[in-house]
């Protein structure tokens, strides 16, 4: 039975068909239980829950978010972990875009609410779910704290010169076109994960690049602590070859689209999104999938792998003379703390900067996968994007 002297912290990061959820105890921030609604709205509606590293899969409807945080809730006292919500004391969200505004984790009032819907805008695949499991909780748990915890903050360090585009400086004031970066939770993570590994004094500089590549991938210059650079954009489709995003292009192609195709915006949109990056090179958006193919010398895997490992290289080479030097890479998320042949492929490119990889310790996916004489570390690091939020509220 749960114990009614022990306190709690929620943590929720919703997505457009998905509510992935992980309850901590407040005061150890030992993750006690973690949930996964996946295809709200769908038929094939589950609800997974791992407690003691063991994954449960139920089958259910969930029609909307507060359907799925009303489950997720349950899931909860079904567990027998709380007595209680009362021992939830504070509840966090992963926000993807905060704009300029949100530079901060931030206790979620009506006004910052409000905040945050107008940056729909800006997100539109992203901020309205956020919010649909902001007003779920309200709803269930009126008077607790919700603080949201931006993805985009981490990255409002990155200076003008970086974040701007060559494009009229009006539309930047008038409509808020800039590069803002995303996935900057799971970057300021591992980069303070590298700089604790690293172990330098606090005066010397300190430069770290963090390869955050899963079904969205993206890549940050750090210096001292603070992104500079990344390779994300105005929004989440910018930067390298994704599961299924195109990544960077010339923007002109999309106007060529347009004219030669007469594609909607819509179609336009499905296209660069879902029917892109390693799925439109190769078939399948699954690393896994594409390295399996690669081995019984399927071309079109080998190109997509290909190109995504060049990518990969080009942005640290780009990232090592924005910070004017590198200390350490690091490799997380799904394809960076597992796929070893990628990474073996990017390092390749690298070896003027100083990386030496060791090739057993990275087939190994081992944390320190370069060799003692490599004047530039690399490091595989776990990400854990719930965690991090946990220990921001
Ligand atoms: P998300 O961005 O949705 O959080 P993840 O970080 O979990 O995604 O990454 C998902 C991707 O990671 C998958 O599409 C797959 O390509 C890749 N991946 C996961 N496990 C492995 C593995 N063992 N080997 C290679 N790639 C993997």
């Amino acid at each position: 039975m749960g114990n009614t002297a022990q306190t709690f912290l929620l943590v929720l990061n919703s997505g457009s068909s998905s509510l992935k959820y992980s309850l901590f105890e407040e005061k150890s921030l030992r993750e006690v239980l973690q949930g996964h609604v996946d295809g709200i709205g769908l038929d094939r509606c589950c609800l997974k829950v791992k407690r003691d590293n063991q994954w449960t899969e139920t089958k259910f409807l969930a029609e909307d978010h507060l359907h799925a945080v009303i489950k997720a809730f349950q899931s909860l006292k079904d567990n027998d972990i709380l007595q209680g919500f009362d021992q939830i004391q504070k509840v966090g969200h992963r926000v993807v875009h905060g704009g300029e505004k949100f530079t901060q984790p931030t206790r979620i009032t009506p006004a910052v609410l409000k905040k945050i819907k107008s940056l729909s805008v800006l997100a539109p695949l992203h901020n309205p779910p956020a919010l649909a499991g902001i007003l779920a909780v309200k709803k269930i748990l009126p008077k607790v704290p919700q603080i949201a915890v931006f993805d985009t903050a981490f990255h409002h360090s990155i200076p003008k010169e970086a974040f701007l585009y060559g494009l009229p400086y009006q539309l930047y004031e008038e409509l808020g076109i800039r590069k803002y970066g995303f996935h900057g939770i799971s970057h300021e993570y591992v980069s303070r994960l590298a700089r604790k590994a690293l172990n330098k004094q606090r005066s010397e500089q300190e430069e770290i690049i963090t390869c955050h590549l899963g079904n969205g991938s993206s890549i940050t210059a750090v210096k001292n602590g603070r992104s500079v650079d990344t390779s994300m954009g105005f929004t989440p489709l910018d930067g390298l070859i994704m599961g299924t995003r195109s990544g960077e292009m010339d923007p002109e192609i999309i106007l060529f689209l347009l004219n030669q195709k007469h594609y909607t915006t819509a179609q336009l949109e499905k296209i660069l999104q879902k029917q892109s990056g390693l799925k439109g090179l190769a078939g399948s958006s699954d690393v896994r999938e594409l390295h399996d193919r690669a081995l019984k010398k399927d071309k079109q895997a080998i190109l997509a792998l290909d190109m995504l490992a060049y990518r990969i290289a080009k942005f640290i080479g780009a990232y090592a003379a924005a910070l004017k030097g590198l200390d350490a890479i690091v490799f997380t998320a799904g394809i960076g703390e597992n796929a070893y042949y990628l990474r073996k492929k990017a390092c390749s490119y690298l070896g003027f900067l100083g990386v030496k990889l060791d090739a057993h310790a990275n087939r190994k996916n081992l944390t320190y996968i370069s060799k003692p004489s490599s004047k530039v570390k690399v490091l595989v690091l776990h990400t854990d994007e719930a965690r991090a939020i946990a220990e921001q509220l």
